[in-house]
């Protein structure tokens, strides 16, 4: 028998494309919903001398409370919620989907919406469904509530806001789908900061299943890899037994530390983000490109030749992402992450090229 991988490995990891990440050496980089900012000169130099001081020799403290005290403060966590942290939001999708990949377990999400949550999901084990939303990218409830019926999911992802759309779904609708969920549903809010201050952290505790899932990398550290699950104890503490022991490094938590004491510096560039976003939004509708409505920190367009526009805008240096051939519902979309206002000012005048 051969033992090479196509003989041993899963068939359903066979069968997976691997999360894709472009190059983006010298490129302007608006593809992967980055804060495009950076450290002020001063703090990154504070962090420096920081950093320098950390015992690399030692394992990190896993239960990091310096840490899960400044995300509390930073994100208005109660003390009746427990936090586990990840290495980014993406491992707590894992964790929490290993936790529940029980033999003939289903993993439910809306869709378009995240492709983590398919791709942990089937690396677990746990069969995944997608419900459509409706073509506007709103949530189409019945369906949903339909296939909650239907396959009694242990698990539903909902990204709010959610991503590659950029829209909220109402919080109502959510709640019902909690309501009616057998299995744990996860509220993921990658993109809080730019809410305008939506959040379902308030409901987390008042209902058995609800999970709250939220990362610092949206708010200019994406590079520290830190994201956290937030839930009552009674979950925490299963997902405790799979998160690995030193998943979060020193040096992450040392300078994650240091710079949510600085958070009001990360603060500043949410709003003028934010700000941003309104700017880029009415320059599109000044060159006539259909987008869709926000709370996140890009904006999902539909041009008329999504390949042609995305190589164009590539060949002047500007990279964003291409959903064109993901999704149906994503026929000729580009998603377009916020950049500061002079990056924005090239790729509106790039794109008048590109869809010309
Ligand atoms: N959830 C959503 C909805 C996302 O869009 C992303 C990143 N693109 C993540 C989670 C993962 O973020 P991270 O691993 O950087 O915390």
């Amino acid at each position: 028998m051969a033992k090479d991988p196509a003989s041993l490995v899963r068939e359903e990891i066979r069968a997976l494309a691997a999360y894709h990440v472009a190059p983006a050496q010298g490129m302007v980089k608006l593809d992967a919903m980055e804060n495009p900012y950076g450290l002020p000169e001063a703090l990154a130099a504070e962090m420096g001398e920081r950093l320098a001081k950390v015992a690399v020799n030692r394992y990190p403290d896993p239960t990091a409370p310096a840490l899960k005290r400044r995300l509390r403060e930073a994100m208005a966590i109660p003390d009746s919620l427990d936090i586990v942290l990840g290495n980014g939001s993406d491992e707590i999708l894992q964790v929490v989907a290993m936790a529940l990949a029980r033999p003939g377990a289903v993993a439910l999400a809306p869709e378009p919406s995240f492709a983590m949550y398919r791709l942990s999901a089937v690396a677990c084990g746990l069969r995944y469904v997608g419900v459509a939303l409706r073509p506007d990218f709103t949530l189409d409830e019945r369906a949903l509530l339909q296939a909650i019926e239907a396959t009694r999911p242990a698990v539903t992802w909902i990204a709010y806001p959610n991503n590659p759309t950029g829209n909220l779904f109402p919080r109502d609708a959510i709640l019902r789908i909690v309501a009616a969920s057998p299995g744990l549903v996860v509220v993921d809010e990658a993109y809080y900061a730019f809410s305008g201050g939506e959040t379902l952290l308030g409901e987390v505790g008042r209902h058995p299943n609800l999970l709250l899932v939220r990362t610092v990398s949206k708010l200019g550290l994406a590079g520290l890899r830190l994201g956290l699950a937030i839930g009552t104890r009674d979950w925490t503490a299963e997902l405790e037994k799979l998160r690995l022991p030193y998943n979060v490094n020193a040096l992450s938590m040392a300078a994650a530390e240091l710079l949510l004491d600085h958070r009001e510096v990360l603060e500043a560039q949410t709003r003028a983000i934010v700000a941003e976003r309104g700017r880029l939004e009415a320059a599109l509708d000044r060159i006539g490109i259909a987008r869709f409505p926000s709370a996140a920190n890009f904006v999902l367009v539909r041009v008329p030749d999504a390949p042609r526009a995305f190589g164009r805008l590539k060949d002047r240096g500007i990279l964003v992402r291409s959903f064109h051939g993901s999704h149906p519902l994503l026929e000729h979309c580009l998603r377009l992450t916020v950049g500061t206002p002079a990056e924005d000012d090239r790729l509106v005048e790039a794109l008048v090229a590109a869809i010309a």
